[in-house]
């Protein structure tokens, strides 16, 4: 039987969207609470929730609906703000929906020959998690059974009603679901003993249970209800109804869906709907059945039915997964008749919705009754395909295939990802370990490492590695690109380990707090099991778990993934905006290209001053007295940066490269102050010791002074603030050999590759300008050098200079920047710091997340570019900018370039483009079409 890798019922489970809110303030007594299924329609959901506009549109499709009515989400808004009260004239309108619903079915609530039974359905805008579960079968009472019993046997009738005790009991009066399994149980269990099964608790089924059996059950049930909550089970089935009703309220302002919505970011003022629907039997023989099936297969995207069916079940069973179902495929031999009405239905519902559907029916005695439909959830891949699809089969436009494309599904397309079946049997094997915050998407398995100069060294020896660290440090960095992932103890979204994992597509898990790494001893614990150096790991940076052992991944290839290419040339065809991205290395740049870069919008340029190779150059330069001794170790570097800079326009060739010019404070490139403190106080111990048993000690001597004088510099370069101090052009202005060897290594490369008949196209980017007069000092040193430069090779390179707008005194002074500087970039991670006057680094540890979980900030502001404030000093700097220079080009570079929400803030104030990860460039390019197809205003 061929069910697919997840169960149909785990597939609906899965995903979320946020989306739009509607405020009202209704006038209670004259409101319109309650509304027919046949007067409702699909564009309703703020109103009747997603089910009830579902249930709506089918009736108006003429699709055969059981009769049904929605009492409206605005109700349920009503009665949280009002202590728990039914509006005025509410109650009314149900009883009166009630007549009518009776009258449809031929049916009467509470009758004792002909009595109507409903289901009562809670119902949200969004389907999420922590709203009531669906009562059955409400308004069976110990006299309506008896009509039950003789319409449709006794066994069938306890059935039911057991059904109805249990699940009114256990959700709506909250008596807990083991006391009624227990009874359960142990009627199953004294059934098979009966019956002489080998293993009487297991082995016996609900359906071996007999009339007498169920009858006990039933007579156990109520008893248990009693005992719980000193009432009788409530035999009227308007207080039945009632108190269903008020439990769906409630349950919108419970604790499991208020943390989901805050989680997702949706809004507690949509409300939830109730449905009341009248109640079809899928368990009344082998001529009845029940199932749930998407109109394609959501995990591939195949055009095929996809779901199951099981015969002689009421529709919970498929979904609890107490009997297991078969394919769908089967009801066509089963059932055929029932099969071919219920693929036209499929058919039809998805062109009337031109979009995949998740329905859900029952068939009674032969008819079959459509019980829910909604837009199915979906795999990336699956969503990927069916859109292709549809645009093939006319169903949409490429507009909107698009417009459909979640830019995370791209995100996950494109990460590698572990084998199911693999990650299934590692789970199996009891090697998951534990969970942190998925920090950058993919998956990876290697073997752990704690340190970043092994991880490099094991790396180069062939060998796939994790590097695990307590958190990284800039000084990690080339461990970090040596290893397949990165696992942290600690830190967030935007720490460290995560921004540079992302930048460099590796899966990261940060902030795994449940581990213990002990980087000195080479080892992390958790819960009581150790992984030692050497030891298989495996990460899931798109879901933050943590697994021990080896788990294979699959690594897709953009090249290949068709249906992806497809939908990003049309999403190409759509955006205003360019996309480039940021890229250090040459590597990065073809990269870039490959995933459709039009330029590079930051290249940095330090972290050529990291690798161990150049360091001690590096440090020398920065020990020098003044700008005479500074010169021999700048003169060692100039061909060292002019082999890198070459590497990255010869890959962007054509292209215009952003080349930013030195940033970070020196004291980075300096061993730290405290472990240099330790080493001085070690010698000056030893030299004593030594000194004193008369042993010769001017070799530590001399290596004392050299440690105390990498001291001084340290501690004259050291800053209370340093995010605020000498840095970024402070640097170039206080030192402009610097900054001056840096231009000369850029142009020699370009010069170089012009002559080789290339097209390098180097943009000069002066980091931290705040005020011109910054800016007017290193052009007037600079561009005299490129100019001296190109004169001395005799050739011309297409060059801009420029400015990152990084701190708000450049944004608000942008209109005189302008005249100096042909284009900007927003440096958003250091705009936002400074706007917010806020450090990244440590605001993520200390308030930040606990902002956001407060509401007091909508979204980690570094993440999600804030609008209000930072948006405005962008938006204010485009405009002045462009006043004083018509053709400024403008772009970002910050992490919030691959960003979509930020992306189409980009676009609605006017940028060039948005620069990102080359990682990130799908997922902009798609960010940045929506953007153009229409700005829809998130509102949370
Ligand atoms: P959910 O949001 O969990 O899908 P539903 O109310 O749709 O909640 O589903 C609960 C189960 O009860 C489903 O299998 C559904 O088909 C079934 N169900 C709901 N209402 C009725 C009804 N009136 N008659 C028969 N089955 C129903
Ligand atoms: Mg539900
Ligand atoms: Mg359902």
């Amino acid at each position: 039987m061929p069910v697919k890798t997840k169960s149909v019922a785990n597939a609906r489970r899965s995903v979320s969207r946020s989306g739009k809110s509607k405020i009202t303030n209704p006038k209670p007594t004259t409101h319109k609470w309650v509304w027919l299924s046949k007067e409702g329609n699909r564009d309703m959901r703020d109103l009747l929730g997603g089910k009830g506009a579902g249930l709506a549109e089918m009736v108006n499709a003429g699709l055969p609906v059981p009769p049904s009515f929605t009492i409206t989400t605005e109700a349920c808004n009503y009665y949280s703000a009002h202590g728990n009260q039914f509006p005025k004239g509410m109650w009314d309108q149900v009883v009166a929906a009630i007549k009518k619903t009776e009258k449809a079915a031929g049916k009467k609530f509470g009758d004792a020959h002909n009595p109507l039974l409903v289901s009562v359905r809670s119902g949200a805008k969004f389907s999420m998690p922590g709203m009531m579960d669906t009562v059955l079968n409400l308004g069976l009472n110990d006299e309506t059974i008896q009509a039950l019993i003789h319409q449709a046997g006794a066994r069938f009738a306890y059935d039911a009603y057991r059904r109805l005790i249990q699940m009114f009991g256990r959700i709506v009066m909250d008596i807990e679901a083991k006391k009624w399994d227990a009874i359960l149980d142990e009627a199953k269990k004294q059934r098979g003993i009966q019956m002489g099964k080998a293993d009487p608790e297991k082995d016996t089924k609900d359906t071996d249970l007999t009339t007498d059996d169920l009858r006990e059950v039933v007579r156990q049930y109520k008893e248990l209800y009693k005992n719980e909550l000193g009432d009788d089970f409530p035999q009227d089935p308007y207080k039945q109804l009632e108190l269903a009703i008020k439990a769906v309220f409630g349950s919108w302002m419970g604790k499991r869906a208020v943390d989901y919505r805050r989680l997702n970011k949706i809004p507690d003022n949509l409300g939830t709907a109730v449905n009341v629907c009248t109640m079809v039997f899928g368990n009344m023989g082998d001529d009845s059945g029940t199932g749930v099936a998407f109109t394609r297969d959501p995990s591939t995207g195949k055009d095929e039915l996809y779901g199951e069916f099981l015969i002689n079940a009421q529709g919970e069973d498929v979904v609890a997964g107490i009997r297991t179902p078969m394919h769908i495929d089967e009801m066509q031999e089963r059932m055929p008749e029932m099969y071919r009405q219920f693929r036209e239905i499929a058919r039809n519902m998805e062109k009337h919705y031109r979009e995949m559907q998740d329905l859900e029916f029952t068939v009674e005695k032969g008819k079959l009754w459509m019980l829910q439909t909604r837009t199915g959830k979906r795999t990336a891949a699956s969503a990927v395909k069916i859109a292709v699809d549809m645009v093939a089969q006319g169903l949409i436009s490429k507009k909107e295939a698009v417009q459909r494309i979640d830019p995370m599904h791209v995100v996950q397309l494109l990460a590698p990802r572990f084998d199911d079946n693999d990650k299934k049997a590692a789970t199996a094997r009891g090697d998951y370990l534990a969970s942190g915050i998925n920090a950058s998407p993919g998956a990876a398995t290697g073997i752990a490492v704690f340190d970043p100069d092994t991880a490099d060294e094991w790396n180069k020896e062939g060998k796939a590695v994790i590097l695990v660290r307590y958190e990284t440090a800039p000084d990690d960095v080339h461990g970090m690109y040596a290893s397949k992932g990165i696992l942290t103890q600690h830190g967030g979204a935007t720490s460290h380990a995560a921004v540079v994992a992302r930048g460099a597509g590796l899966p990261c898990v940060a902030g795994c707090e449940d581990i213990h790494v002990n980087e000195a001893a080479k080892k992390f614990s958790v819960n009581g099991r150790e992984i030692h150096e050497g030891d298989f790991i495996s990460i899931d940076g798109t879901t933050g778990q943590v697994f021990a052992g080896k788990i294979s991944t699959l690594n897709p290839d953009f090249q290949k993934e068709t249906d992806l290419q497809t939908i990003l040339a049309w999403a190409d065809e759509f955006r205003r905006l360019q996309v480039w991205a940021n890229g250090d290395y040459p590597r990065d740049a073809v990269r870039a290209r490959a995933f459709g870069a039009q330029g590079i919008g930051l290249c940095r340029t330090e972290h050529m001053f990291f690798e161990t190779a150049r360091l001690p150059i590096v440090r020398q330069m920065i020990l020098a007295k003044n700008a005479a001794e500074r010169q021999p170790f700048l003169d060692q570097l100039l061909p060292i940066q002019r082999g890198d800079f070459y590497g990255i326009l010869e890959a962007m060739d054509g292209l215009p490269t952003v080349i930013r010019l030195i940033d970070p404070p020196l004291h980075e490139f300096l061993p730290p102050f405290e472990e240099l403190l330790v080493d001085v106080t070690k010698l000056q111990e030893q030299i004593r010791h030594m000194e004193r048993d008369n042993v010769d000690a001017s070799y530590q001597k001399r290596e004392l002074a050299d440690k105390e004088n990498m001291l001084h510099a340290v501690e004259s370069l050291r800053e209370a603030n340093p995010m605020l101090g000498l840095r970024g052009c402070r640097l170039g202005i206080t030192m402009p050999e610097i900054t001056k060897m840096q231009v000369r290594a850029i142009f020699e490369a370009a010069c170089q590759l012009k002559k080789e008949g290339k097209d390098p196209r180097p943009e000069i980017m002066i980091p931290l300008i705040g005020n011109v007069t910054e800016l007017q000092n290193q052009k007037d040193i600079l561009e005299p050098e490129a100019h001296a430069v190109m004169q001395e090779q005799g050739v011309e390179v297409h060059y801009k200079f420029g400015t990152m707008i990084e701190i708000p005194r450049g944004a608000l002074t942008a209109g005189k920047i302008a005249a100096y500087a042909e284009f900007f970039s927003f440096g958003t991670n250091d705009l936002t710091q400074t706007a917010l006057g806020v450090s990244r680094d440590d605001a993520e540890r200390t308030f930040l997340q606990k902002y956001v979980d407060m509401k007091i900030l909508t979204a980690n502001p570094f993440q999600e570019l804030d609008r209000e404030g930072v948006g405005q000093l962008m938006e204010m700097a485009v405009k002045q900018g462009r006043k004083t220079r018509k053709n400024l080009e403008i772009g970002i570079c910050g992490e919030h370039g691959g960003d979509p929400s930020s992306i189409e803030f980009c676009d609605m104030i006017g940028l060039n483009y948005v620069s990102c990860s080359p990682f990130r460039v799908p997922v902009a390019r798609l960010a940045a079409a929506q953007a153009a197809l229409g700005h829809v205003t998130k509102d949370k």
